[in-house]
């Protein structure tokens, strides 16, 4: 017997089972191909969720940068602030989206 990750959630299950234990997933009348192409979508779904991620924070980024540029907002006020978080928000949330890439395109 041996463990191969479940091609639907990707957790380690037996390479004998008929279903996922964790996602109850139906693997019995999948043949080898069915498998490592379901895991192949699954992997390309999750990495352009990241994409779509990594636009909405480099979005908030160019948000943020933008309004303190040309928003010139006084240093202290409510815009400023909100000008700064969203770009020191979008700009971490942009970073650990390209970690979380990188980390799947490794796997
Ligand atoms: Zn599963």
């Amino acid at each position: 017997m041996a463990l191969i990750n479940c091609p639907n959630c990707s957790k380690k299950i037996s390479s004998l089972a008929k279903e996922c234990e964790h996602c109850h997933i139906t693997l019995g009348d999948m043949d080898e191909e069915q498998r490592i192409n379901l895991q192949r979508m699954k992997k390309i779904e999750q990495s352009q969720k990241l994409m779509n991620h990594s636009m909405l924070a480099m979005l908030f980024f160019c948000g943020g940068i933008g309004a303190l540029f040309w928003g010139e907002p006084e240093p202290g006020s409510v815009q400023y602030m909100l000008a700064s978080g969203s770009a020191a928000i979008g700009f971490f949330w942009y970073l650990i989206n390209r970690v979380r890439i990188i980390i799947l395109k490794r796997k």
